[in-house]
């Protein structure tokens, strides 16, 4: 015999009175509850009327318990932290460099308190926000001026229009590269309003190669630094400075796009050679563009730097106006810059340079400490071993260079043909945690680089909420 008495929805008066409701009002508004439980409600009501919900599913403490979570689970922020052990030190996808805590502190000084962004305090006068870096860029570099932009590639749109436009940018075919998310040179040069002159080959180009194109119609000569592939073996390239020789014979700009570009020289850290900004100009490019947030160690931002002449040029476009960067960025790029004073202690404090400079003893230690606890954790069906792996710096910068490292190796022990789908399900399990960890999947098995694990405790500490499903 069924119930005779059709069962009923909880008003959403009599809801909002309950006890149960009332913390919720309390925590998230009394609009936002109202709004979630008029949503559970409307779900709820076919199943109510076609009697496949029971009295207790509807039961007020149970519709404010799972509105009490989708509130929840709507009040958790979308941006999160995560655990980058992916090897990649300086991850685009994750954020790229991590900013020292001088810079931290700027950034918040920034954000709270008025400033003199565009206000020069000696004068009284209006300021220009480029002059508040202005004096470091330049003893840091050599540039004579300097202008910031929101990213290198925002940078060498700027460049490119402000002194190029309807003329030709002579460029070589080995350097006509895509970087990630669709920053492709010929592209941008077209969008600059530069018609794109290529010479040379894909391997080898030649001084005369760039001379043959020079014409009336050319603007300028562009160098891109190849920076996330390697050109090997048959292969010929213009050296900077007899490049810049040539330009300015026929009294064009050579313009340099360095991508990472390093304000130091890496090598005296171990790190494979980058090309410092310093020697782009010492060799006569006329302007150096590069991102704040690669090798640099920053936030992200595109500097502009070079002659002075070009860079009032560059900052008379409109375009600047568009592509220009806020005053927490300026706030933190001073900082970081402020730190390269000092070189001796530049890989303590420079959070990226100290992950980079990391040695491989040290985090062999830390694989070997920890593989116990990840290993007791993921039960038998797992072999974890802590093993040396290779990382990369990332961003474009020496792609071929490698990082000796360390990694926890987790192999499932199961038939080849489930060992796809228990990889995937290991690596969801860790993107699940309250702060995800990001490994990456190689070779039949899942690593966790930990040249990044800084954090040890709270990785550790959240390690017994991982559920794996099988
Ligand atoms: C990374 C890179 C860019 C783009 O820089 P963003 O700061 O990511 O905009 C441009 N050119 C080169 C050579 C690069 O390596």
């Amino acid at each position: 015999m069924s119930s005779s008495v059709a069962l009923r929805l909880p008003s959403i008066d009599g809801l909002l009175r309950h006890p149960a409701c009332a913390p919720l009002a309390e925590r998230y508004g009394r609009d936002s509850l109202l709004t979630g439980l008029r949503q559970l409600l409307d779900e709820l009501r076919p199943g109510v009327l076609s009697g496949q919900l029971s009295a207790v599913e509807i039961g007020a403490e149970v519709l404010a318990g799972r509105v009490g979570e989708r509130l929840a689970q709507q009040q958790r922020s979308q941006v999160r932290r995560v655990f980058n052990l992916t090897g990649t030190v300086l991850h685009t996808n994750l954020g790229r460099a991590l900013l020292p805590d001088e810079a931290i502190e700027a950034v918040q000084m920034a954000a709270r308190y008025p400033l003199n962004l565009e206000f020069d305090l000696a004068s009284g006068k209006r300021g220009d926000r480029d002059d508040l870096i202005e004096g470091l860029i330049r003893e840091l570099t050599g540039a004579e001026a300097v202008t910031v932009v929101n990213n290198n590639a925002a940078a060498v749109l700027l460049t490119l229009n402000s002194l190029g436009a309807r003329k030709e940018g002579i460029i070589s075919r080995g350097e006509l590269i895509e970087i990630g998310g669709a920053f492709r040179i010929p592209d941008i040069m077209a969008r600059a309003g530069v018609r794109l002159h290529e010479v040379g080959t894909t391997n080898r180009t030649h001084a005369r190669d760039y001379e043959a194109a020079i014409g009336p119609r050319s603007g300028l000569i562009m160098r891109v630094h190849a920076s996330n592939y390697s050109i090997e073996g048959f292969t010929a390239r213009v050296p900077t400075a007899e490049l810049a020789a040539l330009a300015h014979a026929h009294g064009l700009p050579l313009l340099e796009d360095l991508g990472s570009g390093s304000l130091l020289d890496l090598t005296r850290w171990g790190l494979p050679a980058e090309p410092t900004v310093r020697q782009a100009l010492l060799d006569g490019a006329d302007i150096v563009t590069f991102s704040g947030d690669k090798l640099l160690g920053g936030p992200q931002a595109g500097l502009i730097v070079g002659r002075k002449e070009l860079i009032a040029k560059i900052k008379k476009n409109p375009l600047k106006r568009a592509l220009r960067v806020d005053k927490l960025t300026l706030a933190s790029l001073e900082a970081v810059l402020g730190l390269y004073r000092d070189p001796d202690r530049l890989a303590e404090r420079l959070p990226s340079l100290r992950l980079l400079t990391r040695p491989q003893a040290d985090i062999c230690a830390q694989a070997s400490r920890l593989q116990p606890l990840l290993a007791e954790i993921l039960g038998s069906v797992w072999q974890v071993s802590a093993v040396e792996a290779l990382g990369m710096i990332g961003s474009g910068s020496q792609p071929v260079a490698r990082l000796p490292s360390a990694a926890l190796c987790c192999r499932p022990q199961v038939s080849k043909r489930w060992r796809g789908r228990y990889l995937l399900n290991l690596e969801a399990a860790l993107r699940a945690l309250p702060i995800p960890v990001l490994g990456r999947i190689d070779d039949d098995a899942l690593w966790l680089d930990l040249r990044q694990l800084d954090d040890e405790p709270a990785w550790l500490a959240q390690l017994p909420q991982l559920q794996v499903d099988r």
